[in-house]
């Protein structure tokens, strides 16, 4: 089973999506069916008080459906804090097609592009995990309220490198609040995941002459990019907690950061792209805080890409969007030190930030 069933029967156990809507918060929950292309897809919308829910869709091959509703409802929660602390106006939404990527057609697509329109905006779509810009092609035939398509044809593209300019960001202010200098040099780094957020990082991290080692579960994945960047030190495999460096940066899937893996970590850092690290946010955060590793809030560093696929409705450039993500050095600082100041879990810090803004503007 992985990390993300690890999860669902921890917290599903005895519960029902109508209770685990409304202990997360959520405002829908949509399933979508369709017996001619064979989609079977869920849409969260969480809180739509900033404005409409945007967040990609995933396709995974989920062991079982409340496993795929588990996601769902975590990432599109994820969402609707990461538009919040980055400044946006939007809300928190997120879609999953339960399958297998090799199974994936453009009729799939343009059938979950069908089910998106029917929301009538409150939903905008994007790519995340198994999904690419091309897939939204599919999509947009379909629906307006689609964002990250290819940019010749005049979307924004992969969001990918930008979520992975954000972990950079996000990686040199967790060092410069450690060791008081946001200096990479001779740092080690442990990146799990070398998908296309792992591989844009990869890239940045080579310019500040790091010691770089990687990880994934998928073999070619991992030579591949081992080869095509020089990279020694690589190995195939989920197990890698127990190697000592001074960042870990999960790039992979969710939930790795958990008690038994916390026990094992050596790092100092941890500051990576993947969606909702922590297992469990309340026990992980602290058991992280406890053991004196600095944890970077995902929703917070990995917002670049949200920030870039936003430029497509509020009419902003690439350069714009990149000024934008490199805001995340600061807050990421601020969040380190209101976390210190309070004595609370760094994710606790940045949730509190998120939804101040949210409870500001219901109030006004
Ligand atoms: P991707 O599918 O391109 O890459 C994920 C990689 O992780 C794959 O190579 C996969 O084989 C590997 N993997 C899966 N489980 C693993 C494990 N247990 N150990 C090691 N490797 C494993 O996805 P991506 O777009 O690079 O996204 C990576 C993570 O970042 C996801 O959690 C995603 O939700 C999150 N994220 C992505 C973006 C974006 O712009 N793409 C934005 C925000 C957050």
């Amino acid at each position: 089973m992985n990390q993300v069933g690890n999860y669902e029967e921890k917290i599903l156990h005895n519960s029902s999506v109508l209770g685990d809507m409304s202990k997360l918060g959520h405002e829908s929950v949509y399933f979508c069916n369709d017996k001619r292309t064979g989609l079977k897809a869920i849409i969260a919308i969480h809180n739509t008080v900033l404005g409409p829910s945007l967040g990609g869709v995933r396709m995974w091959n989920y062991n079982n459906e409340s496993e795929a509703i588990n996601d769902v409802l975590r990432l599109s929660r994820g969402m609707t804090y990461k538009a919040s602390i980055s400044g946006l106006n939007l809300g928190g939404g997120k879609g999953v097609i339960i399958g297998d990527q090799n199974n994936k057609t453009n009729e799939m697509m343009e059938k979950f592009g069908d089910f998106v329109n029917q929301l009538g905006g409150r939903y905008i779509t994007a790519e995340d995990v198994g999904i690419s810009p091309s897939d939204m092609i599919h999509v947009k035939k379909k629906t307006n309220h689609v964002t990250g398509i290819p940019e010749d044809l005049g979307g924004s593209g992969d969001p990918s490198p930008m979520t992975a300019y954000g972990v950079y960001m996000g990686i040199k202010a967790s060092a410069e609040f450690k060791w008081g200098s946001s200096e990479l040099k001779g740092k080690s780094i442990m990146i799990q995941g070398t998908g296309k957020v792992g591989e844009s990082l990869i890239g940045y991290l080579q310019n500040d002459d790091v010691e770089l080692h990687i990880s994934d579960i998928s073999e070619e994945r991992v030579v591949n990019v081992a080869n095509k960047y020089n990279i020694e030190k690589f190995n195939i495999g989920a197990d890698i907690y127990k190697y000592d460096t001074d960042i870990y940066c999960p790039c992979a899937l969710g939930a790795t950061l958990n008690s038994k893996s916390i026990d094992m970590l050596e790092c100092s850092i941890v500051a990576g792209a993947a969606n909702n690290q922590l297992e469990d946010e309340k026990i992980h955060g602290y058991q992280l805080l406890k053991k004196g590793i600095l944890y970077a809030p995902d929703f917070l560093i990995n917002s670049g890409g949200l920030i870039n696929v936003y430029s497509e409705i509020a009419n902003y450039n690439n350069h714009e969007s990149r000024i934008r993500t490199e805001k995340i050095f600061d807050t990421t600082l601020k969040i380190f030190s209101q976390s210190e100041q309070k004595n609370v879990s760094s994710h606790d810090a940045a949730l509190f930030l998120a939804e101040k803004r949210i409870l500001d503007k219901q109030k006004s």
